[in-house]
């Protein structure tokens, strides 16, 4: 064992380093080389899985780090916008509490509370993460790491060879090429703005945008949505893009479609005036730019390997994650197939487990892979759309049911929530549940589990619902609607 002069993380198995008595002169630093099995570059979702588990195999691992430990999902991603998203449902549990007989004084909220909160528990976060790396035996080395070859990595002035090298270095928020976009921020930004913007314009139609129209309206802010294509959300179910579209205009969001902006120019009172696409003007203190993500390959040493990309300039692997350069591997973002959390943790752990255990590979399986979208209301969606269905030829029939949820009926609030099956008529299998309403990211994961099982709508006919829930409309819906 040595330690490793990165981080002070002990580093299983490596050699002792050459040099250090008096007759014999000290190796220059530059050339110290370790030795490693696999190297992965990213300490994020797919890296930190496939370096853990790699290390538990048996194999020699490092992992390198330029920025965060547990990368976008636990910095700049899913775990501080969860908790956000939580923070902006309170403003209408206190509306509805007021039905139940619930009297308290006027709610007020400090973001800089809130942020000062998710950075300390990111803080803590962060050290989980380099807790497990360190007691998965696998070297931490923070710094950003260049590819020196195909068996070469640089990192903090050090060359560090490796049998097999993995890019796992996620992705990069893309905005368009416009005047003055210096003044917009991004998904980058948003988790450390000093202070809540009163009025803030969301870019885009994805799952950004309609997260984040949603966090700022549930904590008070004037929210305009500006996206530049009909509808939202292109690719969910078209009844769950209209629904949620009806429902965020309820709650008060500006919404425009066919919108985009050409140019952005701060005065100099700090406002952010923007000149529309139909040559108008619009005054705001916030833009915030969701328009997708780029594989981040920045200064990575990309010339040195021979790594092809594909036409969208992610990186190139085939069906075992292999890139065109037979030592490296690359999963996650960066290879843009689904951008999620869990599909990279489950590429990280296929590598991990084909390279040193090949006895449990299992090939990641990319069909019904469920999605929530932590809109207020949030979205879940697990299956083939009611259009991709038609499209794939199958015989359709959707049952849709559009109710007010119980927990509202005391109260003045009228959002209405949203359930559907997509059935294949002639073999009576549900092809896709999608939702609209509260907690349908929770409940869509079960119904994942069913759809992969294969369930028939007869099945979902036979299981007796939990009453009284919300979920179990999803049991009862016997008659089709088309
Ligand atoms: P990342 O997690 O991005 O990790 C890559 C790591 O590599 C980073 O830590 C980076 O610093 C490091 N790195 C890059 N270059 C180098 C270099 N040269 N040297 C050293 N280190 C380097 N997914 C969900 O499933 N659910 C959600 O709710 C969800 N919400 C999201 C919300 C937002 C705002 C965003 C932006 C994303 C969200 N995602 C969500 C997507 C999810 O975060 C990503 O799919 C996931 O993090 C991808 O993991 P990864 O390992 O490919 O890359
Ligand atoms: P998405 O790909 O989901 O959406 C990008 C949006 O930006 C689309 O509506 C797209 O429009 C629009 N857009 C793209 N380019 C431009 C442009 N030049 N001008 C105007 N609009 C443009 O990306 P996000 O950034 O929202 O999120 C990145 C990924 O992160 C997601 O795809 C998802 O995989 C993951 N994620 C997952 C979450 C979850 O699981 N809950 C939450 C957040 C992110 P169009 O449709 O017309 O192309």
């Amino acid at each position: 064992m040595a330690d490793d002069q990165a981080t002070g993380t002990k580093i299983r198995g490596a050699q002792q380093v050459p040099g250090g008595g008096d007759a014999v002169p000290a190796q220059p630093e530059k050339k110290r080389e370790i030795k490693t099995d696999l190297c992965v570059i990213g300490a994020g979702s797919g890296g930190v899985r496939a370096a853990r588990f790699s290390a538990g195999f048996g194999a020699r691992v490092a992992v390198a780090e330029s920025r965060y430990l547990g990368g976008t999902c636990v910095n700049v991603g899913c775990v501080p916008k969860k908790l956000l998203v939580y923070g902006a449902h309170f403003s209408e549990d206190f509306e509805q509490a007021k039905g139940f007989g619930w009297t308290s004084g006027e709610a007020e909220f400090d973001w800089p509370t809130l942020i000062a909160n998710k950075n300390h528990e990111i803080h803590r976060l962060n050290g989980v993460y380099r807790n497990l790396l360190a007691n998965s035996g696998v070297t931490l080395m923070e710094g950003h790491a260049k590819l020196r070859g195909p068996h070469e990595v640089e990192i903090n002035g050090q060359v560090h060879t490796a049998e097999r090298i993995m890019i796992a270095t996620g992705g990069w928020p893309q905005m368009p090429d416009i005047p003055g976009r210096e003044h917009a921020i991004t998904s980058n930004e948003v988790f450390f703005l000093e202070q809540m913007p009163q009025r803030v314009v969301v870019v885009g139609g994805g799952y950004i945008a309609v997260e984040f129209a949603s966090i700022f309206n549930g904590l008070g802010a004037d929210v305009s949505l500006m996206y530049r294509g009909e509808l939202f959300l292109r690719g969910f179910d078209g009844s769950v893009r209209t629904h949620l579209h009806e429902e965020l205009a309820k709650r008060g969001m500006d919404i425009l479609f066919k919108t985009e902006i050409d140019a952005i120019e701060k005065l100099a009172d700090g406002t952010l005036q923007l000149t529309l696409n139909d040559g108008s003007s619009f005054n705001t203190d916030c833009v915030f730019y969701a328009t997708g993500r780029r594989p981040m390959l920045d200064n990575l040493g990309m010339e040195t390997v021979n790594v092809e990309l594909d036409d969208k300039g992610f990186v190139k692997v085939d069906e075992f994650y292999q890139t065109t350069e037979p030592s490296i591997i690359a999963v996650g973002d960066v290879i843009g197939r689904v951008q999620l959390t869990p599909v990279a943790l489950a590429e990280g752990m296929a590598v991990a487990r084909r390279l040193f255990k090949p006895e449990q590979y299992r090939a990641v399986d990319y069909h019904h892979i469920h999605t929530a979208v932590f809109s207020l209301p949030n979205i879940g969606t697990v299956g083939l759309t009611e259009e991709e269905a038609k499209k794939a030829g199958h015989d359709v029939q959707v049952f849709e049911s559009r109710f007010r949820p119980m927990k509202l009926s005391l109260t003045n609030n009228q959002e209405r929530t949203l359930m559907k099956l997509v059935v294949d008529a002639q073999t009576d299998r549900v092809l896709g549940c999608h939702m609209v309403g509260p907690d349908a990211g929770e409940i869509i994961q079960s119904l994942a589990i069913a759809l992969k099982a294969g369930a028939t709508k007869q099945i979902f006919d036979d299981t007796i619902g939990v009453h009284p829930t919300a979920a179990e409309e999803f049991v009862t819906m016997r008659t089709a609607t088309r």
